[in-house]
């Protein structure tokens, strides 16, 4: 077997077992922005095309890339960290030292959680890590179940929307990156997750004129924050839109369904039933917010 057919038949076995399903409930679409790793220049810029706008986005750490140059590229400092926080930006976990998780043993994966939660603290950010992305979009079924265990959501690199039933365990994304965008733009994609009522992530790295291949154009970002905007979808961090995506619709109420049985609506009783049902939704709804509840040690 040739190492790129591997390769793909790892991807497929990645992205169909080890599943966390989970039925989304959205009567709009929503836009997340996610910037990996992170930049200094997304911790200003990026953060700042978002603030002016009166939104909050979802900053993926790497606790090893702090204070550091890497490939060329700045990364985050402390205050970064605590300014993005105290803001009301989501700070997620992106490993200790972004290391291709599916080529590592148990111990490992389970370090490089706990030991960026440990660093990220060390730095005063003591606030749950809530969702992760995978470094690289690196991914196994292994890989999945263990970070199931730590956090409420995990995002992939897989493009896609996150519509109907979403798997937790590998929410799908779209890279801000050109030749991502090839088939289809990054409003195109807004357009489509807005006639779907559906959740659209992005990902980008650094914001900036001269940005690595991985990051995107500060004008270019605020054109597609304004996109979503303008097509009415809601913008919310990650972990945000993962609670309003579980959160069931809620269900008619009391006086509602007795008005039914008052002008002879014989179904009313299916009504009940439904009321019934919708105690059971309540029980289903209470696990979809277990399943946002940070998970981490
Ligand atoms: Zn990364």
């Amino acid at each position: 077997m040739t190492r790129s057919l591997k390769r793909r038949l790892a991807h497929v076995a990645a992205r169909r077992f080890a599943q966390r399903s989970a039925p989304v409930f959205l009567d709009r679409a929503v836009v997340s922005f996610s910037f990996d790793d992170f930049p200094k220049s997304a911790a200003t810029t990026g953060a700042r095309i978002l603030e002016d706008r009166g939104l909050r986005g979802t900053f993926y750490a790497t606790a090893s890339n702090m204070g550091r140059v890497v490939n060329g590229v700045r990364q985050y400092d402390a205050e970064d960290l605590a300014r993005l926080s105290e803001r009301g930006h989501e700070i997620g976990c992106h490993s200790a030292t972004h290391p291709w998780l599916a080529r590592e043993t148990e111990d490992r994966i389970l370090t490089e959680f706990e030991a960026n939660r440990d660093h990220l603290a060390l730095l005063g950010h003591t606030k749950p890590l809530r969702t992760h992305a995978y470094p690289y979009g690196d991914v196994s079924p292994r890989v999945k179940r263990h970070a199931g265990r730590w956090f409420a959501a995990s995002r992939g690199i897989w493009p896609g929307l996150n519509e109907g039933h979403i798997d937790l365990a590998l929410l799908r994304c779209v890279s801000l990156e050109p030749h991502i965008l090839v088939r289809r733009s990054a409003r195109d994609w807004i357009d489509l997750a807005v006639r779907r009522k559906a959740w659209l992530i992005f990902l980008t790295h650094d914001v900036t004129e001269d940005h690595s291949r991985y990051g995107t154009d500060p004008g270019a970002l605020a054109g597609v924050v304004d996109h979503a905007i303008a097509a009415g979808a809601a913008v919310l961090p990650v972990a945000e839109a993962l609670d309003l995506a579980l959160a069931r619709p809620r269900e008619p109420q009391a006086e509602t369904r007795l008005e039914g049985l008052a002008d002879g609506r014989g179904l009313a009783a299916g009504g009940l039933a439904a009321g019934g049902l919708a105690a059971g939704g309540l029980g289903t709804g209470g696990l979809g917010r277990a399943l946002c509840r940070p998970l981490a040690r």
